[in-house]
């Protein structure tokens, strides 16, 4: 079986032609160019659907996508107006009629999850929870080996749990939302504050890696936001594993001790002793493994009532 497989991010199109061992036969990718709207976004997954259907057959498309995403629908319910047009689109109908195969649309984070479930960090999990890094904080959700995603299909949006009482604004029109204070961007945004300075996540690891005093202080203060928040998730979620994904799994096993000694400070040993903390093995492959997963498990269910 191959598929398809696309990402859609806010900057770039991640895509590749995956099977069904969870193999990545080849990936590519392009420019989202967001702003130039919705018909523009789909003349790209044309013409990326197009190109490979003439090399190869395929099974069916899957598709992960930035965004509150009703994936039952296959349709972006919500989210910001980053690509003009896209809230409303009914990405699974338009593809299922243009290419007669299945589709999948899903959210990012819920596919990142499922594919580091699939061949990643959570292999063989069945219970874990998935935090993304990065300009926000995203979630996953993954019990008894299924995406819990609610009635309106937008579950497990853990980067607005409020944490700080009338705090930093957040994009969601809250105050003190999770992602305001335990982002990548957060963390950038207190280097500015406190050091005056504006720097990249690389470069703020490699003043960790100095043991420069002033970064260490606020690489401290922006972990103890980040357990702050985890620790509530920890207890809500009861998880074997929790898998941490974004730019900042790079930084691996160092960043991860400092994360769980601060955890140990907050969250009871039952909770603890069953819990694996790991940051994420697929980096950027884990959308397009995620929305593979996904299509595979929809063409099992058609197979079953077929059968
Ligand atoms: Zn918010």
């Amino acid at each position: 079986m191959n598929i398809i497989a696309i990402d859609i991010g806010g900057t770039e199109i991640k895509y590749g032609l995956v099977n069904e061992g969870g193999e990545i036969l080849f990936s590519s990718s392009l420019l989202t160019e967001a702003s130039k709207g919705v018909e523009q976004l789909l003349e790209k997954i044309y013409k990326i659907v197009d190109e490979i259907k003439l090399k190869t057959h395929i099974d069916g498309i899957g598709v992960s996508a930035t965004g509150q995403i009703d994936g039952k629908k296959g349709k972006v319910v919500g989210g910001t107006n980053l690509i003009p047009g896209w809230i409303g689109t009914e990405l699974v109908k338009i593809l299922e009629e243009k290419y007669k195969i299945p589709a999948i649309l899903e959210n990012d984070v819920n596919c990142a999850s499922l594919g580091e479930m699939w061949m990643g960090a959570a292999k063989n999990k069945k219970n874990f929870i998935c935090l993304t890094i990065g300009t926000g904080i995203g979630g996953g959700v993954v019990l008894n080996g299924e995406l819990l995603t609610g009635e309106g299909s937008v579950a497990a949006e853990f980067g607005h749990l409020q944490i700080v009482k009338n705090g930093k604004e957040c994009g969601c029109g809250n105050r003190g939302c999770y992602q305001a204070y335990a982002s990548t961007t957060a963390l950038l945004n207190l280097v500015e504050e406190k050091i005056g300075k504006r720097i990249n996540g690389k470069e703020f690891f490699e003043e960790i890696h100095k043991n420069s005093t002033p970064y260490i202080e606020i690489l401290n203060e922006w972990v103890d936001y980040f357990t702050d928040g985890l620790s509530s998730l920890i207890y809500i979620f009861n998880p074997s594993l929790v898998v941490i994904g974004g730019g900042i799994s790079k930084q691996g096993d160092f960043l991860m001790e400092i994360f769980k000694k601060s955890l140990e400070k907050k969250v009871m040993k039952n909770y603890l002793d069953i819990l694996t903390l790991k940051m994420a093995e697929r980096g950027n492959d884990a959308g397009i493994l995620g929305a593979s997963y996904l299509l595979i498990e929809k063409n099992k269910k058609i197979n079953q009532k077929t059968c």
